[in-house]
């Protein structure tokens, strides 16, 4: 019989598929196996909806068979079967249902990679197999046909014969070369940990030729090796089932058999949706940072069924970034099993999955920081950090979302205080929520700049990380109350004593901000000390602490605050300083120096020349 040709379409897939380089072969399987599947599910149907049609759920199963001598893995099932037309309509045509246009092939031609995320059905078989062969028996046909094909110039469809509806795909595999080991696809235990990995919640059995050792009987020490059928998957999937049914326990053995993480999650999320859009999930909140998290090689992502069909391993679209941190799984019915990552960040389905997903995540956050304050705290201390990105990030477009999930150390309590919380406990004539920025709560307890704030009894919050102040200013209010930092230029304080403007006072300033030169932006006496000499606070937007942060970033960007070093005129140390203005104009010089040198250190600043400065304290010392 002659060869028929495949389209032309099916044919450059073809030559992509089995010259890929495509390491995850192995998915091959849950493609065939889950044909078998849809399938089974047709006629199935039939003979439920049916009454003439005999019906006995055993009826209905797949079976994986491995025959190593002759180099055949056969996956059959008792599913609808094709007729002749349906070998050649279906075996031979890629792309019926649009699966794969144009645009995608192309894609593939750049990166093989969509093979993975993507089934593409019958014939990924040939990444594996130098012959493929379909024996099928179509419901209420009388014989059956075999359709055969090489992969490389065509097919043949053949009369023949078999028992039962149905259909049996064979493969015969390629003989591995160099690198390319295909021997695995003729092992027992990797076939079946290929069918545990991504077919284990398909509906209908999966039966496999089971190769284990037992006791033998009679014998004390003896054992026997014995072959037995067994069923490899555990067909019902746990989202499927009802929470009630599930333990902790069920939840947590799913998290590490998923791989998800090798610790135990802090809590899981079980969500079944019944309406405009239908799915089922099970996610995680892990307890442990992954180690990679927060680097760029760190990829967000859930994983996507189809029906129980795994159609991608890590679907980014499903989770916004400041919930990346999420793991676990969405089911679907209403998405296509063959749809492409493409046509998927499109997909009006998924995208309001993604919405639903994402607002059920914010809830239990929620609801964890309302009803469960402790484990919120260690969630937080672990991804917290990721919440307060996602204030930042996009413009600040999610900031609503967030700002009532961020916690923040303060002055007032040990324990982080949420901005509500802050709000609430608010004085009496306070209008604005204060922070201070550094790199501790030790040593930002010690600041000077938070005398003022701290003798009015006002509660200050403690920003310790560097996207604190990023986020807050994204933020700028909270509940119509104002952000203001400590170190900033006005406090808002109403009773905060200006101090009167001394003419003789303002000439030291200005002869100091003379010798400090483009250093600072001003020095001027202050308002906000109380015990302290000196500190630095800044004007306009950039804090001296953002300015850290933006130097520290491997494009350095050196941007500087507008300093100023304020003097506390009611220490006594002005007097010093003033005598020496009057009087010894190296001594006012060398003060001047070391003033600003300690302002400095205390902001946590490096000294631009701390050899000046130590000789400057010996010579303070020397007289
Ligand atoms: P898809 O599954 O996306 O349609 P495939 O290339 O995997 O793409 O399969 C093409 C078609 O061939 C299927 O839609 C189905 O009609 C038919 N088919 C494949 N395998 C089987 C099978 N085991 N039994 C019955 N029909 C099958």
């Amino acid at each position: 019989m002659a060869k028929k040709k495949f389209k032309a379409e099916s044919k450059r897939l073809l030559d992509l598929m089995i010259n890929s380089v495509y390491t995850h072969k192995e998915i091959f399987l849950r493609e065939l196996i889950s044909n078998a599947s849809d399938a089974i599910d047709k006629i199935y149907y039939k003979a439920l909806t049916d009454e003439s049609i005999g019906f006995d759920r055993n009826d209905y199963y797949i079976r994986v068979e491995i025959d190593r001598d002759n180099r055949l893995l056969k996956v059959s099932d008792t599913g609808i079967g094709m007729t002749k037309e349906e070998l050649e309509d279906n075996l031979g045509v890629i792309a019926r249902s649009g699966s794969l246009t144009f645009k995608q092939e192309n894609e593939m031609k750049e990166g093989v990679d969509i093979i993975g995320q993507f089934g593409v059905g019958f014939y990924s078989a040939f990444m594996v197999a130098e012959r493929v062969t379909v024996i099928s028996r179509a419901f209420g046909a009388e014989g059956a046909f075999k359709w055969e094909s090489d992969g490389s110039d065509g097919y043949t469809v053949t009369p023949c014969e078999k028992d039962g509806v149905g259909t049996d795909v064979m493969l015969r595999i390629k003989q591995s070369a160099g690198e390319e080991n295909y021997d695995e696809f003729l092992e027992e235990h990797r076939i079946r940990a290929i069918i545990k990995k991504y077919s284990d919640f398909v509906r209908y059995p999966i039966r496999m030729n089971v190769t284990t050792s037992r006791p033998k009987e009679g014998e004390e020490d003896g054992y026997e090796t014995v072959v037995e059928e067994q069923t490899v998957n555990s067909m019902v999937p746990i989202w499927r089932k009802n929470k009630n049914e599930l333990s902790e326990d069920d939840y947590e053995n799913f998290y590490s058999e998923k791989r998800y993480g090798f610790d135990k999650p802090l809590r899981h999320i079980h969500i079944s949706v019944d309406g405009a859009v239908r799915y089922n999930a099970i996610l995680f909140i892990p307890q442990h940072i992954p180690f990679d998290y927060y680097t760029k090689e760190y990829e967000k992502g859930l994983e996507l069924y189809s029906n129980g069909v795994l159609i991608m391993q890590k679907c980014p679209e499903l989770l916004p970034d400041h919930f990346s941190f999420v793991k676990g799984m969405v089911d679907s019915e209403d998405l296509s099993l063959n749809i492409s990552r493409e046509m998927l960040q499109h997909d009006r389905q998924l995208r309001l999955i993604a919405k639903n997903v994402r607002h059920k995540i914010k809830n239990e956050l929620a609801s964890m920081l309302e009803k469960d304050r402790e484990t919120y705290e260690k969630f937080f201390e672990a991804f917290g950090r990721q919440l307060k990105f996602g204030v930042y990030a996009e413009f600040g477009s999610n900031k609503e979302e967030l700002r009532d999930l961020l916690l923040f150390r303060s002055s007032a309590k040990e324990k982080p205080v949420t901005l509500k919380e802050y709000v609430l406990r608010m004085q009496e004539g306070q209008k604005y929520i204060y922070y201070a920025a550094g790199e501790s709560v030790d040593r930002i307890s010690k600041m000077p700049q938070t005398e003022l704030v701290a003798e009015k009894g006002y509660e200050i919050l403690y920003f310790t990380e560097d996207v604190d102040e990023f986020a807050i200013k994204m933020l700028s209010d909270y509940d119509g109350k104002e952000f203001r930092s400590v170190s900033g230029r006005d406090l808002g304080i109403e009773t905060e004593e200006k101090p009167e403007k001394d003419g003789d006072d303002e000439e030291i300033f200005e002869k100091m901000k003379e010798i400090l030169a483009d250093r600072v932006k001003d020095v001027r006496a202050s308002a906000r000390l109380r015990h302290h000499p000196v500190c630095l606070t800044n004007e306009g937007e950039l804090s001296i602490e953002m300015e850290k942060v933006l130097g520290a970033m491997p494009d350095g960007q050196r941007v500087k605050a507008e300093k100023v070093l304020e003097i506390n005129t009611e220490h006594e140390m002005f007097e010093t300083l003033k005598d020496a203005f009057k009087n010894d104009g190296e001594k006012f010089r060398l003060y001047t120096g070391l003033l600003y040198g300690q302002a400095l250190l205390i902001e946590g600043l490096p000294l631009e020349d701390p050899v000046e400065f130590a000789n400057g304290i010996c010579r303070l010392m020397t007289g």
